[in-house]
């Protein structure tokens, strides 16, 4: 058996093994982190620090500031300038704003020729 990776807190969490079977099959195949956003601001939030403690959307961002979860990706649309930081929106190069997948190379373009109300200084 594995050991859990080691937790931001500085702790080796012993985890009971339910909770641990749990985060090993939670995690296989995928990334060590987790973005999750509040306020617009979004980080990657390392699993074992979920599983083992929990995030509440209010601490979070003190806890990135505590213990240095990295600052997620963002995506800044090129049609409205707006930034986002929705881990599905970042996938998609999605814009909430302009309803449409602005940085996509396959979509954007198409959309970018067309007049758009939320393109900045149009
Ligand atoms: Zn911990
Ligand atoms: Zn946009
Ligand atoms: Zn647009």
């Amino acid at each position: 058996m594995t050991s859990p990776p080691a937790c931001p807190c500085g702790d080796i969490h012993e985890l009971s093994a339910a909770t641990r079977v749990a985060y090993e099959n939670i995690t296989a195949g995928l990334p060590e982190t987790v973005t999750i956003a509040v306020d617009g601001r979004a980080w990657l939030v390392p699993r074992i620090y979920l599983a083992a403690h929990g995030v509440k959307a209010d601490e979070l961002p003190a806890l990135a500031e505590r213990y240095g979860f990295a600052p997620a990706p963002t995506f800044t649309c090129p049609c409205c300038g707006k930034e986002t930081s929705h881990p599905t929106d970042i996938d998609q190069r999605y814009c909430g704003l302009c309803h449409w997948w602005t940085g996509d190379p396959d979509l954007g373009p198409p959309h970018l020729a067309a007049p758009c109300p939320e393109r900045r200084g149009a």
